[in-house]
């Protein structure tokens, strides 16, 4: 019963998300900090429900004193911490909110293409320190000039309207042939958006091929007084290779809010020997350096909220595993569970052969409506709608399934 489920959500995890937990009648445990790791072992040793954000560290050691987690939510991007692998195999589901803040992204990003234009940045410098520089030579209106979009995923199909709306043409770079929106026009190759654009920005995910993307090659390309923004991650821009095209005045402005070696939390940062281009990078000119802000707004925190607790109680109450980062992803449309003599099997197994042979001998005797199977590496998930159930043999049922060797969990749903 929903009163039953524990729940334990900490780091202050967002009103909007507490309250979907909470009006869903289970017993919500809300703690603004993270734990010390001998804490968190006290309490989640029996919650079926952990809501964390990137502070706290689900590792092996951990959930393994977690017997009772069905579910871990991530109410942030990143799920680096947590044992993923660890999760799925002992069949706990993991939950997270990738595409939350995509538009506080790209509205920053609009933000910056009129900042760098007209050298907002520089002029607000000079009169805070009280000089008082009217300028006009290399400052543009943005109407008329191009956008090169690299990536055109949630964030640069997003940004891809608005400044379309404001005038722009739009050209896009992906590894995918995707529909462009409204009149954007997709290029063939990397080089060929760097020639054309007046203004480029990057929306690529982190992986191999796009570490150094934009590196020293890509900036001969440009345009000379073109401006490049990067709000994607760190490693796709080269900072060295960017100091030199600024210095050169091949690219006239940047604004950057992610770098190599980001900190774990607010204070120094330009000062260790990580990041020796850091005296370089705040000296030039019309370059906007901001702290990985891109997705830090009220609206994207209480999406995340929504998004996750949502997930949440959607597989505590119907097994569905839609967006989990470590599980396949297994649904069933319809809801008959909750008619009487209705039940919805889910049963997480390990991935060998002739397990569904032994699943099916077990749930047949009674009336399968609709079954859905999937499997992940390792893990395999089977969701089940049954009729023609009672009390008694859905405990039989149950029992029978948990003790199948191929077992991780099994849970019954009526
Ligand atoms: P997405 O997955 O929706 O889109 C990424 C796009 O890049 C996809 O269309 C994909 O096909 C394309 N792509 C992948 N590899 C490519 C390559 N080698 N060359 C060209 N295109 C390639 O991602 P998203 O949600 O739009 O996020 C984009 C980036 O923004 C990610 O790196 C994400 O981590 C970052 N991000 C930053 C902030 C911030 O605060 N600054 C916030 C959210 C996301």
């Amino acid at each position: 019963a929903t009163e039953d489920i524990k729940v334990l959500l900490l780091e202050n995890v967002n009103q909007a998300g507490r309250d979907i937990l909470s009006a869903q009648g289970y017993q919500v445990e809300f703690l603004k900090s993270s734990l010390s790791e001998d804490q968190l072992i006290e309490k989640i040793r029996d919650v079926h429900v952990i809501g964390i954000r990137s502070k706290t560290k689900l590792s092996e050691r951990i959930l393994k004193e977690a017997k009772n987690l069905i579910v871990i939510g991530c109410f942030c991007i990143g799920t680096n911490q947590v044992d993923l692998q660890y999760a799925a195999n002992h069949g706990i589901a993991v939950f997270n909110s990738p595409f939350s803040n995509s538009r506080s992204v790209a509205e920053l990003v609009i933000g910056e293409i009129i900042a760098l234009a007209r050298q907002l940045g520089d002029r607000s410098n000079e009169m805070h320190n009280g000089t008082w520089n009217k300028v006009s030579n290399k400052c543009w209106e943005i109407r008329g000039k191009t956008l090169g979009i690299v990536g055109y995923g949630h964030i640069g199909a997003q940004l891809s309207v608005l400044a379309e709306s404001m005038g722009m043409s739009v050209i896009f770079y992906d590894v995918l042939n995707l529909m462009a929106l409204g009149t954007a026009r997709q290029v063939e190759t990397l080089d060929a958006l760097m020639a054309e654009a007046d203004f480029i920005t990057c929306h690529v995910p982190e992986v191999p091929e796009t570490k150094g993307m934009i590196g020293r090659k890509q900036f001969d390309q440009m345009k000379t007084g073109s401006y490049l923004i990067n709000a994607s991650r760190g490693t796709v821009v080269d900072i060295p290779a960017l100091i030199d095209a600024m210095r050169s005045g091949k690219v006239a402005g940047a604004a950057l809010d992610v770098y190599p070696n980001e900190p774990a939390g607010n204070g120094d940062y330009f000062n260790n020997d990580l990041n020796t281009w850091g005296a370089d990078l705040r000296a030039l000119k019309n370059l906007i350096l901001t702290p990985h802000i891109g997705g830090s707004t009220e609206e994207a925190q209480s999406a995340i909220g929504v998004e996750v607790a949502q997930a949440l109680t959607r597989y505590v109450n119907e097994g569905t595993t839609l967006g989990a980062v470590n599980l396949p992803e297994v649904n069933l449309r319809s809801l008959t569970m909750e008619e009487p003599d209705h039940a919805r099997v889910v049963y997480i197994h390990k991935n060998i052969p002739g397990v569904l042979r032994k699943v099916n001998e077990i749930i047949g005797d009674h009336n399968v409506d609709k079954q859905m199977t999937d499997s992940r590496g390792d893990v395999a998930y089977l969701m089940a709608d049954i009729s023609d159930v009672n009390t008694t043999n859905i405990k039989d049922l149950y029992e029978r399934l948990e003790s199948l060797p191929s077992r991780i969990m099994t849970r019954i749903l009526y």
